[in-house]
């Protein structure tokens, strides 16, 4: 038997709040004892205010009821996101006010507060751990579950390694992808040759490189692994391969590992809510159409076990079809959602197997419903066939 993942489904029988989602955060919690676990605790509370205009992070109800359980178990609170995200949280109705903590940018107002770790990984060196994250005895990770245009996938484990690094290392997890070798100029030396293999690409993620007019560039972000341009390059000289894609999912892991090793164990709680998911991150700035039907709400202990938990119940139901952006394209239907929207490469199940390989957690997890939907009785009387 697997760990525990404490799950609310979204669905309810009966029209009352206590069926719902905040009221079942309301229950993991208590599953999870964070009141008792947080006494004396200096708690960061790791969640993504979102940017510009997006309305679909996570809604100021939930995460108050997190900070209340943080405040009567004789924690003290306060809450973390990446500096730029923090600009306009005003904007979004995140106030200190309003959530009943304070709000502040993980690695200070110029974002140069950090504790450095050494672990070489491809272009990466050294990974800089936000200060205010690396400062706080206790974590509660909440992620918004949506899609990502690198990992496919952005839950707990994304929340944790990209959010809890200050930029300089965000961007260059970023820049992994770009590490092993994939394109080989001296396989094609035509210039006319390498504007046909640019313009193969209907989704502009292949350009001419800045520097070196015989370099092409790829935006792995951008590329949903269709194969266009493998029809047009000659052969040898460019590569869509599983090393390029699988950097950033790997590259998750290990900055997932690095924050999570600052905290003692039993010290951190995660949490996930999956619903309005949309097909790029909450960085992006806006809140496009829900592509997945909403799952519900999940926490554990376990990282990797959660983020596996929302992967499955999000992969029992098909893609949105229809509220996918028509810039986007559906080439494969094989494996998770997500997997249809990125790209076969960008399988969101990649990071979960990495994180355990690093010793995050467990993929094998036992599923409990705080309040099942089938326990409650709809009417006090017995079943009564309707005419
Ligand atoms: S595989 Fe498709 S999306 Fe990727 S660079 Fe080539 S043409 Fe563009």
């Amino acid at each position: 038997m697997g760990v525990k993942v404490f799950y609310g489904d979204p669905r309810q029988a009966r029209l009352e709040g206590n069926e719902t989602l905040p009221a079942k955060l309301d229950l993991i919690l208590d599953h999870l004892h964070l009141q008792d676990r947080v006494k004396g605790e200096l708690v960061a509370l790791k969640l993504h205010v979102g940017n510009k205009i997006g309305y679909s992070t996570l809604h100021p109800v939930f995460i108050r009821k997190v900070v209340k359980a943080i405040r009567d178990g004789g924690g003290k609170p306060f809450i973390v996101d990446v500096d730029w995200d923090m600009e306009g949280a005003v904007s979004r109705g995140y106030t200190a006010e309003v959530l009943g903590c304070p709000i502040v940018p993980n690695g200070g107002p110029s974002d140069k507060y950090f504790y450095a770790h050494e672990r070489p990984y491809k272009n990466i060196k050294e990974w800089n751990v936000a200060g205010m994250v690396e400062d706080a005895t206790f974590l509660v990770n909440f992620a918004h579950a949506k899609g990502h245009p690198t990992n496919a996938y952005g839950g707990a484990l994304k929340n944790i390694a990209l959010g809890c690094m200050v930029g300089k290392t965000r961007s260059a997890m970023h820049d992994s992808v770009l590490f092993d070798p994939y394109w080989f100029k001296d396989k094609c030396r035509d210039e006319e040759t390498r504007q046909r293999i640019i313009a193969s690409c209907p989704h502009g993620a292949l350009v001419k490189d800045k520097y070196d007019p015989e370099e092409i560039h790829l935006h792995v972000d951008l590329c949903n692994q269709c194969g266009r341009c493998l029809q047009v390059a000659p052969e040898g000289s460019l590569k869509i391969v599983p090393a390029n894609f699988h950097a950033f999912h790997e590259a998750v892991a290990i900055s997932t590992s690095i924050t999570m090793s600052t905290f003692e164990p039993g010290k951190a709680v995660h949490l996930v809510l999956a619903t309005h998911m949309t097909p790029v991150c909450d960085c992006f700035g806006f809140t496009s159409m829900p592509i997945m039907r909403d799952a519900g709400i999940f926490g554990s202990d376990d990282i990797v076990a959660v983020d596996q938990a929302v992967l499955d119940a999000t992969s029992k139901y098909p893609l949105i079809e229809e509220n996918v952006p028509t810039s986007m394209e559906v080439h494969t239907r094989v494996g998770h959602p997500l997997r249809w929207l990125h790209g076969p490469l960008k399988d969101p199940y990649k990071a979960t197997e990495y994180a355990e390989k690093v010793g995050l957690g467990t993929r094998d997890y036992e599923l409990v419903d705080v309040l099942p939907v089938e326990s409650i009785r709809p009417a006090p009387m017995g079943y009564i066939p309707a005419q």
